[in-house]
């Protein structure tokens, strides 16, 4: 079966279009005797690199990529494509799962320069261009005592992650980073620059903490900090044998836990690591990680409590920095491998959930597949679902799977895996999706992530962006303008 078969690496674009490549022309004519960054085409050195992204599972050549130095620089870009009609995709740190920080025959505007991060100590605040990494964010808020939530893989961009919504190892002491951005700066479709806050344009402010990149190229981000330097750090191994037992006291224990203590569980094959006894090697096993935000004292009881639930081998725990936290997963997802994920909310873990995932951890095909399971709840959960796009936060067990491997040959073995378990699954779950845990061929589920939300989404789209200039997402179509309306009708007829 070819990849195309599972309807993943659809081509985004056409890349023999004769229209795209006289497009393309035009945009590089206007641009080029303006344009302060590289305007990359694909005959020059550096286009090579420039055009691959995080997910080697999707291979695309755009006809340019605009690598802007500034905010003026994206205005041009954005400005000269939407005139001329041309697909352009969005690029931050360019780990969308699903693909969509590139195309075929289009243009794509790389905010890869843009990578300011400005602290304000006594604020407590950063603000943050849109092409930063977490890794940035997390340097640079760690030499004031201060931290930003974010996600746990430090190469991750910040823009899409935050966008999105945003989750990680402060989720449940902080909520998700959308809940701590305080203003974004963008420019919309007609290439204006636009602030939007809780006083300006706060239609915009709603949609923008949770509706991705719909609306615009952000270029700012304004965040709130928070004082941590340090967390207690623990983990270890369940064996095969008391996975259901360990899911089941994970599931009662959690929704009483202190919001300081995140516990995440990856079901998957031990790796063949030296710290991994030899025995579990290659085996089914649970892989716990807890993480205590609050002071190391107050968290002891609660960590070893946690740990005795687990009957964990090779436990290890101690106090990290905060940085050495946040890469501590780094290199468990390197650029270029082929991944796929499907994800979803559950409000409570039945006990045939439980047994279908036990019994899943047993048939996993390859040792780059894990089943992650998250709990939520705590801070996220305190805002309520429609304060912002990101919607519902009332389902606290979060799912997703993440295979990785580099033979294209395994996709199809290891895509039809992760389906299959997704579709057991499903029935258990709350309807709902985080959009930053989608992949390429999931679009039939974003009027789910939306939901009730999905009219004022779309009011917003229309207005900021009524040409969905701004398609290359999660995406949301703006309402049909009377003359569409008038063809679609006809031509239905
Ligand atoms: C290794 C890895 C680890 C991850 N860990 C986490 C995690 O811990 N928590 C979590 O919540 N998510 C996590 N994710 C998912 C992540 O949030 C999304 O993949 C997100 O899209 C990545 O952002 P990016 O800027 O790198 O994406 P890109 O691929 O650069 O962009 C993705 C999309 O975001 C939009 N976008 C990007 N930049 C801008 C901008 N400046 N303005 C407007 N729109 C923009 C565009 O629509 C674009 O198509 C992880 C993903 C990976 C690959």
């Amino acid at each position: 079966m070819h990849l195309l078969d599972l309807k993943y690496g659809e081509s985004l674009g056409e890349p023999q279009d004769n229209k795209m490549v006289e497009a393309s022309e035009e945009i590089y004519s206007s641009l080029h005797q303006q344009f302060k960054g590289d305007l990359l085409r694909p005959s020059d050195s550096g286009y090579e690199d420039a055009r691959v992204i995080w997910n080697g599972m999707v291979a695309r050549a755009p006809a340019l990529i605009a690598r802007c130095a500034d905010v003026s620089d994206v205005q041009k870009a954005v400005r000269s494509a939407s005139q001329v009609g041309i697909l352009t995709a969005i690029r931050c740190g360019g780990h969308s799962l699903a693909g969509f920080s590139t195309c075929d025959g289009g243009l794509v505007i790389d905010l890869s320069r843009m990578r300011r991060v400005t602290v304000d100590a006594g604020a407590r605040r950063a603000r943050i261009s849109g092409g930063c990494l977490l890794g940035s964010i997390d340097t640079a808020t760690q030499k004031a005592g201060l931290v930003f939530p974010s996600g746990v893989v430090s190469h991750t961009g910040a823009s899409g992650l935050i966008l999105g919504g945003g989750t990680g190892w402060l989720t449940r002491r902080f909520g998700l980073s959308c809940d701590n951005v305080e203003g974004f700066t963008l420019v919309t479709a007609d290439g204006s620059l636009v602030r939007s806050d809780s006083k300006e344009n706060p239609d915009l402010f709603w949609a923008l903490r949770g509706g991705g990149g719909n609306f615009g190229v952000v270029t700012e981000f304004e965040l709130r900090l928070h004082p941590l330097t340090s967390v207690v750090f623990a983990e270890g191994l369940s064996r095969e044998g008391d996975i259901r037992r360990l899911l089941e006291r994970w599931r009662d224990f959690m929704p009483e836990a202190p919001i300081d203590l995140k516990w995440n569980i990856d079901l998957r094959l031990a790796p063949h690591a030296r710290k991994v006894p030899i025995e579990l090697r290659g085996r089914p096993v649970a892989s716990n990680s807890l993480v205590w935000t609050g002071n190391p004292d107050h968290g002891r009881p609660y960590l070893e409590h946690a740990l005795s639930l687990c009957s964990p081998d090779s436990v290890s725990s101690g106090i990290v920095p905060f940085t050495d936290l946040q890469t501590m997963a780094d290199s468990n997802f390197p650029h270029g491998r082929r991944y796929y994920t499907k994800s979803g909310y559950f409000t409570y873990l039945d006990d045939r959930t439980i047994d279908r995932m036990a019994e899943a951890v047993a048939t996993i095909p390859s040792s780059g597949i894990q089943i992650e399971l998250a709990y939520l709840g705590g801070a996220a959960a305190r805002i309520a679902a429609q304060e912002t796009a990101f919607g519902d936060r009332s389902a606290p067990f979060i799912r997703g799977r993440t295979p990785h491997g580099s033979d294209p040959s395994a996709d199809v073995r290891n895509v039809s895996w992760i389906r299959d378990l997704f579709n057991k699954l499903r029935p258990a779950m709350k309807p709902g999706v985080y959009v930053n845990f989608m992949s390429g061929d999931e679009q039939d589920r974003v009027p789910e992530a939306y939901q009730e939300r999905w009219d004022r989404m779309v009011m917003v789209k229309s207005h900021y962006d009524p040409n969905n200039f701004f398609r290359l997402n999660q995406n949301v179509p703006p309402q049909k303008t009377p003359c569409e309306k008038v063809i679609a009708i006809r031509i239905q007829n």
